[in-house]
């Protein structure tokens, strides 16, 4: 039946996609305003559906979701007419009086498949970027956080007929049937396994992809450094949303000699930030674990580290009944622990003690590219050397996760945490083909180089 449905809407937006790409700048901001509307309006549903499927609290909410799909709305209404301007390109020296453009046009219908940790952002941050370059949209949102989910899937059917956007609540069943219809393009975020297998139905279609994905990003503390400054960031940034963000600090290196002040700082920072009393997580400020398959799987991580011999410096307590795991610190970590190997997703931050930065640096270059990549130090030279022998998504100096938040720069990783960019411009080109179109003037010289081609050497 559901397969019936989708193929329906594909159709649909296959024929609809040819009208939608003749519509205008001014189209296209009224839509984006609409759906800005829209959100405003289930604003309440939103922050219940947050609470419900991640504990977030309401200011949570507005920081990482609302904000930031506001903003994106904002930074693509306000520069759209920009981006669809078609963009001039040099002449050459066989056509010099040509006329050069690169216009942006729509990819056609896309799919965009979400993931569970920012269920809202992260479904509408793509719509936005896709309707701004004016296609057609199938939105699989993720299964794990059905409440969001259902906002999303109402939000969209508030403001879209079906032929335009059409959500379809489902699991991994409805993504399979999804990923056999040859979409004009895919846009992914979730993680580095089932990108893999996005990436390989798209193959069969040769459907261009935008892959958002996950991956261990790694914080190196240099010698010189405020350390409590930087150990507070860090503490926000791995236990925001209890650690389930892309982008969270996944493991961080520490100069062995400071390893027991990092120690007392980040429980310190922690206590400060996240807990109501000395033993009391404080549940209005810390989200749950998302479900109790992803509770156990971080357990496991934790106990098979300790059963190896690694210690835990502090935190620890897993409280099933609330899906609540309280910060963890390890340190110690014996060769291939689960939890050096896998991207952590929780709040479980190991400790890597180094003598010399330049054996961190091969410790980080020795695993795949990672999404994000924290670089804490008052050293110009260094910071400059870590930046230049390591690759990443992105790199933040001095702080953590604030990359994401600018629109202006572009968002995403590099092969195994991902391929393509995400966020304003990038966003949007992305959804876009990049179409080479050259009007000729009356006057060129091409003929030149046509046969017969003796006695035109000296055109060589
Ligand atoms: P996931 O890969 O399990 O799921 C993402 C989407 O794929 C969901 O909609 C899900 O239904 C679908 N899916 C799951 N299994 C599938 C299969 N076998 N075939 C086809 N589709 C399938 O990811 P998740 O657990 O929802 O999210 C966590 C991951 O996402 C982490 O790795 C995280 O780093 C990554 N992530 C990346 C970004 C980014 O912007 N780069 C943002 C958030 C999350």
């Amino acid at each position: 039946m559901m397969h019936q449905k989708i193929n329906f809407v594909f159709e649909a937006q296959q024929v609809y996609k040819y009208t939608l790409r003749k519509q205008n700048a001014a189209s296209r901001m009224a839509k984006l305003k609409l759906l800005k509307e829209a959100i405003a309006r289930h604003e309440d549903e939103i922050n219940l559906a947050l609470h419900k499927d991640l504990r977030k609290s309401q200011f949570e909410t507005a920081v990482t979701e609302l904000l930031f799909v506001y903003g994106e709305l904002d930074f693509a209404i306000n520069n759209l007419r920009d981006w669809m301007r078609p963009k001039r390109a040099g002449k050459t020296l066989s056509n010099p009086f040509s006329k050069n453009r690169i216009y942006y046009e729509p990819k056609g219908v896309c799919l965009i498949m979400a993931p569970w940790n920012y269920p809202f952002q992260l479904t509408m941050g793509p719509l936005i970027s896709a309707i701004a370059a004016g296609n057609c949209v199938m939105l699989k949102p993720s299964e794990i956080s059905p409440a969001t989910s259902a906002v999303v899937g109402k939000i969209i059917a508030d403001v879209f007929e079906e032929q335009e956007v059409a959500c379809f609540e489902g699991n991994a069943d409805l993504a399979t049937a999804l990923l056999k219809l040859p979409f004009d393009h895919i846009f992914f975020t979730g993680s580095t396994a089932v990108g893999k297998i996005v990436m390989e139905a798209a193959a069969k279609n040769l459907c261009s992809v935008t892959l958002e994905l996950g991956g261990k990003s790694p914080t190196l503390i240099d010698r010189d450094v405020d350390l409590p400054k930087a150990v507070e960031k860090i503490a926000w940034g791995k236990l925001i949303n209890s650690g389930q963000t892309c982008i969270a600090p996944d493991y961080v290196f520490v100069p062995q000699e400071r390893v027991d002040e990092f120690i007392g700082l980040y429980k310190a920072a922690t206590e400060k930030l996240f807990f109501k009393s000395e033993a009391q997580i404080e549940p209005r400020a810390y989200a749950k674990i998302i479900s109790p398959k992803h509770f156990r799987r971080l357990k496991t991580l934790v106990d098979e580290a300790v059963e190896k011999g690694a210690r835990i410096n502090w935190g620890g307590t897993f409280d099933e009944k609330s899906q609540t795991i309280y910060p963890v610190l390890l340190s110690q970590l014996p060769a291939n622990t689960q939890v050096m190997e896998e991207e952590i997703f929780g709040p479980i931050l190991p400790i890597i003690s180094y003598q010399d930065i330049d054996k961190a640096i091969e410790q980080i270059n020795a695993k795949s590219k990672p999404l994000a990549l924290y670089i804490f130090s008052r050293n110009a030279k260094n910071i400059k050397k870590i930046i230049k022998s390591t690759s990443s998504g992105g790199v933040c100096v001095n702080d953590v996760l604030v990359h994401i938040a600018n629109p202006k720069l572009p968002f995403g990783g590099v092969n195994s945490s991902g391929i393509g960019s995400s966020h304003g411009f990038f966003g949007f080109r992305n959804f876009s083909h990049e179409r080479a179109v050259v009007f000729q003037s009356k006057l060129d010289f091409n003929r030149l180089v046509y046969p017969p081609y003796q006695g035109k050497e000296w055109v060589l």
